[in-house]
């Protein structure tokens, strides 16, 4: 078969390739509706494989509807059938194996890999390189869901090569969202997040809803990986709202969209929420048998059943998890179902097997260099030690899980979300620094139920390095941040300075205002202050009112700073989430204390209006005084950080107030 030649302005096309499919068809199908197979085929079928053609459309927003049709479809002499209808038929039994699980049409383990190499020899034998690319996609997406990253990432490379090839754009997107879920697996997220993004632009533009659907939902895990959870939040709604909108009843990618909105809601404290997802995930996934997704919902299912006490359904679960994996042999899910098989086994008290298991595990997240989890397990192992007595190794796991944890999961998440940011929301320039909830307080609450001298010593000794570790923090927070923005200054250039929300200058716009700052004679005759100021408890504005409320309370408080900086000198800078950064150029006779607390009242004196809510909105101010503007660029990083530490006890003293220090 000669090889079909390729369009070259694919996205105009397509809609012409779609709409002459149609004609061919007589489909019951919209003109934008899914260009699943490559453009080129379309004219090739024929009017016989319409119907199967359907049932492959159906198998991924209904596949329990097209299991039914396809069981009825005549399978006699496939062999010798027309290729396309073949390869038709293979594609649409991956889709349904991969929606519903094994089921009656293809019982036995082994058949999807049989169609894989199917597929893979008959793309051979009629030259279609496309089938080859769909094929090896399939066996991208067993091996990552049996956890071979390695093989996974090979084979990937080769289908992007072939999609780009054949400049079939339905493929390359799903083989870049699955060269994202691998870079997930490596914890490259701003490379994942690029995928993701060529991805969805290209599902957007093709319409595909449910692919989109999909992206969204991979998108929040990444930022649920780094435990950005009210950004995790966020996409998996819209994954979840794309949903609704469309005809969808794929059990499988549900499944796995409640168990990660269920770990969502459960870092945001929403207990009740987190059982609703986990449990219609459990249900969907085991009323349709899609077993990956069950081994997930179970594990994670059991945590939250240990919480709640429920021990031996806790227990059943945690040893359906490892059944289920076995039998698939996924070896990332038996990590995991182990990982939870000890949580049941130390609940139970049963310290000595929860150890060796959980040892285990360990060695085997090292193996798959899934340093967060490795890190986060030895807090675990450090609980258990805790629990049976032996107080010298509880505290050994919990240093290595302190000290790996700084440098890993503090550091590591904040430079992750500053290239992440970088690569995906250049626009939406809103670099939050927050703390990172502390695990550890938790930690203390647990020891301080301990009663004996040794004990409290050693409690001691924890509160030590907690605070010696919360001070590191926050004050690497800035020093980090200022260092990254520096690297980061030539690639930044190019790109916006202003704030999409606030319209404010953004951090960017401020490292070109401090090295011009330098030169900028008109500073001399002005003492400058800089100074953080952070909206107080602006998180009740969120929660209370909901987040386009607590936008407009930012957008106003914004101008309000803006119309009280009334030199032309004066820089306001949204800093990231509720913080703003400002550098005020005021005469040297000034009443620096006056002028700060006047910027106080503009935000707490009139309520701010929004949505018929009245809200009245305090802020607390952080400041340093007395700087002359030929430092300001050179010792930035100290004064930040002075202002920050100054805004902290403006924070502590109760909020609503300013706080000031003077280099004078
Ligand atoms: P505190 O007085 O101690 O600073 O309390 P807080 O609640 O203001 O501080 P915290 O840092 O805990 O919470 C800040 C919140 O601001 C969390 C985050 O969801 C929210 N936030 C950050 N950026 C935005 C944004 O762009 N829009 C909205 N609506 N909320 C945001
Ligand atoms: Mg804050
Ligand atoms: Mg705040």
């Amino acid at each position: 078969m000669p090889k079909p030649c390729m369009p070259k302005a694919l996205f105009v096309y397509s809609k012409i390739w779609v709409s002459s499919l149609l004609l061919v068809l007589s489909l019951n199908v919209q003109a934008e509706e899914l260009p699943l197979i490559p453009p080129f085929i379309a004219n090739k079928l024929t009017t016989q494989d319409s119907s199967l053609f359907s049932i492959y459309q159906l198998a991924d927003s209904e596949p329990e509807v097209a299991r039914k049709k396809l069981s009825k479809f005549s399978l006699e002499h496939l062999e010798k059938t027309d290729d396309i209808r073949q390869a038709l038929y293979y594609l649409t039994i991956f889709r349904l194996e991969g929606a519903l699980g094994s089921t009656e049409i293809w019982a036995g383990n082994k058949y999807a890999e049989d169609y894989i190499a199917k597929l893979i020899s008959l793309g051979e034998r009629v030259d279609q390189n496309w089938m080859m690319g769909e094929a090896v996609l399939e066996q991208v997406i067993e091996f990552v869901e049996t956890g071979e990253y390695d093989q996974a990432s090979q084979h990937i490379a080769l289908v992007i090569e072939i999609a780009k090839q054949e400049n079939y754009q339905h493929l390359l997107a799903r083989a870049m969202k699955w060269r994202a879920n691998i870079y997930v697996e490596s914890s490259e997220y701003p490379k994942a997040m690029d995928d993701y993004r060529s991805a969805l632009e290209i599902f957007t533009h093709q319409k595909d809803q449910i692919q989109q659907a999909r992206v969204l939902s991979n998108i929040s895990t990444v930022y649920f990986r780094l435990e950005e959870w009210q950004k995790a939040d966020k996409y998996s709604r819209r994954a979840f709202k794309l949903i609704d909108k469309v005809n969808f009843d794929n059990p499988g990618v549900k499944a796995m969209l409640h168990i990660n909105a269920g770990i969502i809601a459960k870092n945001l404290n929403k207990p009740e929420l987190e059982a609703k997802h986990l449990r219609a995930a459990v249900k969907l996934s085991t009323e349709k048998g899609s077993r990956y997704a069950q081994i997930y919902a179970l594990a994670n299912l059991v945590t939250l059943l240990l919480q709640e006490n429920e021990i031996e359904t806790a227990i059943a679960s945690a040893q359906r998890c490892l059944a289920l994996a076995t039998e698939v042999s996924d070896k990332a899910g038996m990590v995991y179902c182990n990982e939870a098989v000890a949580e049941t086994y130390l609940k139970q008290q049963r310290y000595d097997e929860a150890l060796v298991l959980s040892e285990k595990v360990l060695a085997q997240f090292d193996v798959m260099n899934n340093r967060k989890k490795s890190i986060l397990l030895k807090e675990f192992i450090s609980t258990i030690h805790e629990e049976r007595g032996d107080y010298k190794q509880a505290l050994a796991f919990y240093k290595q899980y302190a000290d790996e944890g700084k440098d890993y999961l503090f550091d590591e998440r904040r430079k992750q979300l500053f290239a992440l940011q970088e690569s995906y929301e250049a626009k939406n320039k809103e670099t939050e620094i927050e703390l990172l909830k502390s695990e550890n307080a938790l930690k203390t609450a647990r020891l301080s139920e301990q009663r004996t001298l040794d004990q409290l010593w050693m409690l001691a000794a924890l509160i030590f390095c907690l605070v010696i570790y919360l001070l590191y923090r926050r004050y690497t927070s800035v020093a980090k941040t200022n260092f990254s923005l520096r690297r980061s200054n030539a690639t930044l250039a190019s790109q916006s300075l202003e704030d999409p929300l606030t319209g404010l200058h953004n951090r960017r716009y401020l490292e070109q205002w401090l090295e011009t700052a330098e030169h900028n004679r008109q500073l001399d005759a002005y003492d400058l202050v800089v100074l953080v100021v952070d909206v107080d408890h602006f998180k009740k504005v969120n929660d209370n009112y909901g987040h386009d409320i607590g936008d407009n309370v930012l957008t106003e408080i914004a101008h309000r700073l803006k119309d009280n900086a009334r030199s032309h000198n004066d820089l306001v800078i949204r800093w990231g989430g509720e913080e703003f950064v400002l550098v005020l150029a005021l005469a040297p006779e000034s009443n620096i204390e006056f002028v700060l607390n006047r910027l106080r009242e503009s935000i707490s004196s009139t309520p701010i209006m929004s949505a018929n809510h009245e809200l009245t909105v305090t802020v607390s101010i952080g400041a340093i005084g007395g700087i002359k503007g030929d430092v300001i660029y050179e010792q930035w990083d100290t004064l930040l950080a002075q202002a920050d530490k100054a805004l902290y006890k403006a924070k502590s003293s109760g909020r609503d107030c300013v706080k000031l220090v003077g280099t004078y």
